[in-house]
């Protein structure tokens, strides 16, 4: 049996890093973590070949060489996975499909021969037992939660990891929290149900074992939901084995903000090799932040709490929403000045969007203010609801927002607020990324000569070479940075 994985296109977003990528020859950021772990739930005798369409095109000899097509996916990538189902039943090949996508908007696929949704660890063996006897559904469905410690480790023989700028790994899912807009609960639940470490450590040594060093993201949405057990068993055993193969990987994750709180976890972190987390701030405004229960967020001064993991060693990057309910009109002022003041420098503001099944989702529904099903880009000045704020005023404020904080003035401004506070780990990497220097040349040539702003690049690029030395090439990421969110944000301006 040759089974073909296809992971859809990813339009161009503030998240996409596009035209970051450029500058370390890259094609996308991570490769189709789903699906590779789907591979290797799959019969080991069956053939399998992965398209990742963010890093090559969907060529009919593919197509023509599969028994069966596994499609995955999240919101985002709709457009495109659209145009795989044509191409598929232009060729008649059947479809399996599951992620997200799929899961969320299972009634508008009815097309799709076969659809696995939810948890594939519950769902595909029933799909493979049916297929073995003929016998297969058109959906697959659970209302349980999957044992992750079953999960396998992905097939990384199935990707060239020199396409990705960093590797993925899934050591949680579920969060304790209940955020109104967030549909993680809905897709995960609220209990964190967790990989053991034996798990942890296989799936390190499996990414070092294709030949990484380089960054690796833990995709987990809470890494922290059980912060015992992190203590306890996890990241002992990742700063060993780090240790050992000589620090290789630059870990970063998500993480709620009640991560300031604990010093013990913050350090013990820093030192099993994690430089950045996530952080979803949300909102400076109180009222707002009670609105959609984002609890860890609340009665606290959230600029000292972000100040705190960067100074603990963490870069701290923010996710923002504008649109609530309570959000009072001064409140695109507000958030510059937070943003600006917290030096967190990927800011991402996105209006607020309701993803089916959400909390949000079920009460705009209720309260007839429901549009559509959101788009899965929260930074293409769409909502699918109907927003209390006047919509025009919402929208030109968020722009006004967006063009302030990516401003070359306010963004190298905000770049060196964080280089003031970090206080990066001591810890010596065991690899020079030749990539890094191409990109350094790049970023002369591109931002220091070719960009008509090239001041604020040089100004700060002698800045931190002298009185930040450590942070030099940060400094450089950050202008790179920079250069993707402007481009992008002019691709918006432009319709
Ligand atoms: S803390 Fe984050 S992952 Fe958890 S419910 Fe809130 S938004 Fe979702």
């Amino acid at each position: 049996m040759n089974i073909l994985l296809i992971n859809p296109k990813f339009p161009d977003t503030f998240w996409s890093f596009k035209h970051a990528l450029k500058f370390v020859s890259k094609r996308t950021t991570f490769p189709p973590l789903g699906l590779l772990t789907v591979a290797s739930l799959l019969p080991h005798s069956w053939n399998k070949r992965l398209v990742d369409m963010n890093v090559q095109d969907l060529r009919e000899i593919e197509l023509k060489w599969a028994d069966l097509v596994f499609l995955g996916g999240m919101s985002i990538q709709l457009k495109s996975a659209r145009a795989v189902i044509e191409q598929c039943k232009t060729m008649g090949k059947k479809i399996v499909a599951g992620g997200p996508l799929f899961t969320a908007f299972s009634d508008e696929f009815e097309d799709v021969d076969y659809l696995v949704l939810n948890e594939a660890e519950l769902t595909l063996p029933q799909f493979l037992v049916d297929m073995k006897n003929r016998n297969v559904h058109h959906i697959y469905q659970s209302d349980q939660w999957a044992d992750v410690t079953t999960t396998p480790v992905p097939m990384w023989s199935l990707i060239n990891s020199k396409y990705y700028s960093s590797m993925n790994i899934q050591y949680s899912r579920g969060c304790p929290y209940d955020c109104e807009f967030c549909d993680i609960t809905v897709l995960y639940g609220h209990t964190p149900r967790t990989k053991t470490k034996e798990q942890m450590l296989s799936e390190l040594e499996a990414v070092y074992s294709i030949g990484w060093k380089d960054d690796v993201f833990i995709v987990d949405d809470n890494f922290i939901g059980n912060k015992a057990l992190l203590k306890k068993e996890i990241l002992p055993a990742i700063r060993q084995w780090m240790e050992r193969k000589k620090h290789p990987f630059g870990l970063n994750t998500e993480a709620s903000i009640n991560l300031s709180d604990d010093e013990e976890l913050m350090h013990m972190m820093v030192k099993a090799g994690f430089n950045t987390v996530f952080v979803g701030i949300e909102s400076p405004n109180e009222e707002s932040l009670i609105e959609c229960k984002k609890s860890p967020n609340r009665n606290r001064n959230l600029i000292e709490s972000v100040k705190k993991l960067q100074h603990n060693g963490l870069q701290v990057q923010g996710g923002f929403i504008v649109g609530f309910d309570s959000d009072p009109s001064s409140i695109f002022q507000k958030l510059v000045e937070f943003i600006q003041e917290s030096g967190i420098v990927t800011a991402m503001v996105g209006l607020l969007n309701a993803p089916t099944g959400s909390r949000l989702y079920k009460r705009m529904l209720k309260e007839g203010r429901l549009l559509k099903a959101m788009s899965g880009d929260n930074t293409d000045f769409s909502m699918n609801f109907i927003p209390k704020m006047n919509y025009d005023f919402l929208v030109n404020g968020y722009r006004s927002i967006l063009e302030n904080i990516y401003s070359s003035k306010q963004y190298y401004t905000r770049v060196k607020e964080f280089l003031r506070t970090y206080n990066p780990p001591k810890v010596r990497i065991s690899f020079v990324k030749s990539n890094h220097l191409k990109a350094l040349v790049k970023s002369v040539i591109i931002l220091g000569v070719m960009d008509k702003e090239r001041l604020h690049y040089w100004k700060l690029f002698f800045w931190s070479l002298f009185t930040r030395p450590r942070m030099f090439p940060l400094a450089i990421t950050f202008t790179i940075y920079g250069y993707h969110y402007k481009r992008i944000l002019e691709y918006y301006a432009a319709g």
